[in-house]
């Protein structure tokens, strides 16, 4: 015979242990490159900058919004 649960969990017990499976809003930091926001510890979705480097080529349209933004940033 199996391993059986001596008792029911109520529904009481059965809540509060479900209390803890919940979803979380991922932290978003500041980039130090372009300033806008990205989830931390990843490449900035912006800029495409990691740890000081460009990691990735985000493209020449969202380079174009980029510059836009820091001369915006700059402005204020
Ligand atoms: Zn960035």
């Amino acid at each position: 015979m199996p391993a059986v649960p001596k008792k029911k969990t109520s529904h009481s017990k059965q809540g509060r242990r479900r209390t803890n499976l919940k979803l979380k809003l991922a932290t978003l930091v500041p980039c130090p490159h372009c300033h806008q926001l990205r989830p931390d510890h990843h490449v900035c979705p912006t800029c495409g900058y990691y740890n000081g480097r460009e990691v990735i080529d985000v493209g020449v349209k969202d380079r174009k919004r980029l510059e836009r933004d820091q001369r915006n940033q700059q402005g204020r």
